[in-house]
């Protein structure tokens, strides 16, 4: 017990040692991501669902470390929010997808929609709208044809703050879609509120969507209650063609997933939406 002991320990050491430096080197690196270029927007592409049409994408964001390599946006986006760096990679990626959204438009590719994630930080101590009216008129991009993502947490934040500028944004013109739906903690009434356009079924609900009664009326519910609401839904982590073919059969509108397609970078989006044109 007292070997187990000892072992169990210096593996904790060690674990939170490695823990600790990979923080601090991924701390570190955030601040000099952009200037060293090494970040990187993919695109993921989102169907309807039924006649399968194109219809946009959502930008995520990629950030390949030196040394550490790839970093999941899942490990470096807290520590972003936690120092405050958030505010300057929001404004990286709106900018990076605003310009990209310009350039098919300038082609003259099928229009499509482009979804962004916004960070709580980004709304809580930021001009958020004023950033984005900026740069829909520097770009030519029309309004309607920018989502943004947010979550519950993220409205729940600061709450008035949070609508006020959802209100901004609305009369923009740009799209808002409550992201995650269903895993966080806002009430009902927040729906009413908040000015969305869609909601977007969180993909642990979609996982197991043919074996979980539970998640299946889970997601009927979601559906039921945005259409009632009338907004419209999306649903995420779409993996396989039954989960598409269930999802379509139970009336959401669209998905996105890795059946359909996964995250690509840009060079890659512009093929598919070329050869979207063709069809
Ligand atoms: P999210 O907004 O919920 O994004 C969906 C995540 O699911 C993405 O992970 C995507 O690559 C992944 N995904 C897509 N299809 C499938 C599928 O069929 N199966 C499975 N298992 N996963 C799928 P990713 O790119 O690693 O991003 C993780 C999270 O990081 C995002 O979750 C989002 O919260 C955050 N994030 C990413 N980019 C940005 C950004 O530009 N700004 C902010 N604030 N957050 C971002
Ligand atoms: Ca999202
Ligand atoms: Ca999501
Ligand atoms: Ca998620």
């Amino acid at each position: 017990a007292k070997e187990a002991g000892r072992n169990g320990y210096r593996f904790f050491t060690a674990e939170m040692h490695n823990g600790y430096t990979r923080m601090l080197a991924l701390e570190n690196g955030l601040r000099q991501a952009i200037d060293r270029q090494q970040l990187s927007l993919v695109y993921q592409p989102q169907y309807s669902l039924g006649e399968h049409r194109l219809l946009g994408f959502e930008a995520l964001l990629r950030w390949r470390h030196p040394e550490l390599g790839p970093v999941s946006p899942a490990e470096f986006i807290p520590i972003a929010e936690k120092n405050g760096f958030i505010v300057s990679l929001g404004d990286w990626v709106l900018d990076t997808a605003l310009r990209q959204l310009a350039d098919w438009r300038a082609q003259a590719l099928p229009p499509v929609t482009l979804g962004i994630n916004i960070s709580a930080a980004q709304l809580r101590q930021h001009p958020l709208c004023d950033r984005v009216r900026l740069l829909l008129q520097e770009t030519g991009v029309p309004a309607e044809a920018l989502e943004l993502e947010l979550t519950e947490s993220v409205m729940l934040d600061h709450p008035q703050r949070a609508l006020a500028i959802m209100d901004q944004l609305h009369e923009l013109g740009v799209k808002l879609a409550l992201d995650d739906f269903g895993t966080g903690y806002s009430s009902l009434s927040y729906l009413k509120r908040f000015r969305l356009a869609r909601l977007k079924i969180d993909q642990s609900f979609v996982r197991d969507l043919l074996l979980d009664d539970e998640d299946r009326a889970i997601v009927g519910a979601i559906i039921s209650l945005a259409r009632n609401l009338g907004l419209g839904t999306i649903a995420e982590g779409v993996e396989s063609p039954e989960q598409a073919q269930m999802l379509h059969h139970m009336g959401c509108e669209q998905a996105q997933g890795y059946h359909l397609g996964r995250p690509m970078a840009a060079e890659q989006a512009t093929l598919l939406l070329q050869a979207a044109v063709v069809c």
